[in-house]
């Protein structure tokens, strides 16, 4: 029976993490949950599950929390040193992190430090730190599981393979809700339009990085600290129906895909089950229903985050942890009508260009990045409005 401590529990993906642990009680059970701020779904979870004990981040709400559970006799920590109090508790056997953007970055690191594997959805940690990630999971002979449809689709097709084999990565992408919208007509979409994606269901700030493509942009850095190809060697390629998840060529020209329904619970189940496999109860690919499977070469001009991320994957250093903070800001900011969609790339563009680069960072140079280009995107937001 494996233990489990689920960081951001009241999520898309946590409450798909749930999904899967609920539907094999034979092999996992939930040790731990944490959220942001919903107390209501967090305790709704804790009276479902009777976890050890739960975090929220939010410290306002602890009383609350504390009051309905007390008779079920589960701890409740508070605040951001609960939450990290609860990823360093080494009572269990793997901890799911998916808490969303960068406050998902220090209970990884908190994690691996206590020595426990890590199924990975906050691919804001590896985009920051994955230098520092990659150490840490050396040091501690650590494994990481990734949870992104994409890397678990890599990761599956590179099982039995010689990684010395690989030609290149082709992380597929729907291409999100714009990918036929004139270029003209994007100043004028708002958050409502943005957070509509076609083929998956998610949280609000991913969907908004689907529709600018910083989604796919953070992705390619992900794959980098994940499977260490050179980013030349990592292409994108918009697959509209979202049936193939990514595909690795090899140097023979061979090519293997992993395919299946766009839904979560596939490559978190795979991120649990690893090196096996479940059966499951849900809906599964049925290829007359899908009919076909279209290919196309993504716009860089459209969408501009594409290059940024290559840029700052080149560029090194706290480059990648300032286009992610600068881009995660700028989403929340035009999720308030405070900027453009295009805002969001520019911002984004113009941090890289005027913040300062620190080479080989510590985890303190990457919070201290975090804290400048969080200030770059409030000056911008002060600014504007
Ligand atoms: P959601 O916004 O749905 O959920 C985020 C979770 O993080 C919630 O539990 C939230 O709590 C918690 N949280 C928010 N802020 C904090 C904070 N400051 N401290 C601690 N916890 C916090 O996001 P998703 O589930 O969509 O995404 C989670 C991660 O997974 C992201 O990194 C995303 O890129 C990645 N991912 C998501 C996919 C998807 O299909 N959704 C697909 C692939 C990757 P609360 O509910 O209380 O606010």
């Amino acid at each position: 029976m494996k233990q489990i401590t689920i960081l951001g529990s009241t999520g898309s993906i946590g409450v798909n993490a749930i999904k899967v642990v609920t539907a094999n009680p034979e092999y996992y059970q939930i040790k731990y949950l944490t959220a942001g701020q919903n107390a209501d779904k967090l305790i709704k979870q804790a009276i479902a599950l009777k976890p050890k004990a739960v975090a929220i981040a939010d410290d306002s709400k602890a009383l609350q929390i504390e009051n309905t559970l007390r008779p079920y006799s589960i701890e409740v920590l508070a605040g951001k040193n609960g939450i990290l109090e609860v990823a360093s508790r080494s009572d269990v056997d793997l901890v799911v992190n998916a808490i969303v953007g960068s406050a998902g970055l220090e209970p990884s690191i908190r994690a691996l430090n206590t020595g426990k594997d890590m199924a990975l959805s906050n691919k804001e940690s590896l985009v920051m730190a994955g230098e520092i990630i990659n150490e840490l999971l050396k040091k501690n002979q650590l494994k990481l599981f990734p949870i992104d449809s994409e890397h678990s689709a890599i990761w599956q097709c590179l099982v039995g393979e010689n990684p010395a084999n690989i030609r290149k990565l082709i992380l597929t992408g729907s291409g999100g809700p714009f990918r036929s919208l004139p270029n003209d007509q994007f100043a004028d979409i708002t958050p409502e339009q943005a957070l509509r994606h076609p083929t998956w269901n998610m949280g609000k700030k991913i969907s908004i990085d689907s529709a600018t493509l910083m989604n796919k942009g953070l992705e390619i850095i992900e794959a980098y600290w994940l499977f260490h190809v050179p980013p030349e060697n990592i292409e994108i390629v918009i697959h509209p129906q979202s049936i193939i998840h990514s595909m690795v060529e090899f140097v023979d020209g061979s090519i293997k895909a992993q395919l299946g329904l766009p839904d979560m619970k596939l490559p978190i189940q795979y991120a649990l089950s690893y090196p096996g496999r479940f059966p499951v109860s849900w809906e599964v690919t049925n290829f007359a229903k899908i009919g076909q499977l279209t290919f196309e070469a993504p716009d860089f001009k459209k969408f501009p985050a594409l290059q940024l991320a290559f840029d700052a994957l080149h560029r090194a250093g706290t480059a990648p942890a300032i286009l992610n903070i600068v881009n995660e800001f700028a989403v929340y900011a035009f999720l308030e009508n405070k900027l453009s969609f295009m805002d969001i790339p520019g911002l984004v563009d113009r941090a890289l260009s005027q913040l300062t680069i620190v080479d080989h960072p510590t985890l303190q140079d990457i919070l201290e990045a975090e804290q400048c280009g969080r200030e770059f995107v409030e000056q911008h937001v002060r600014q504007h409005n």
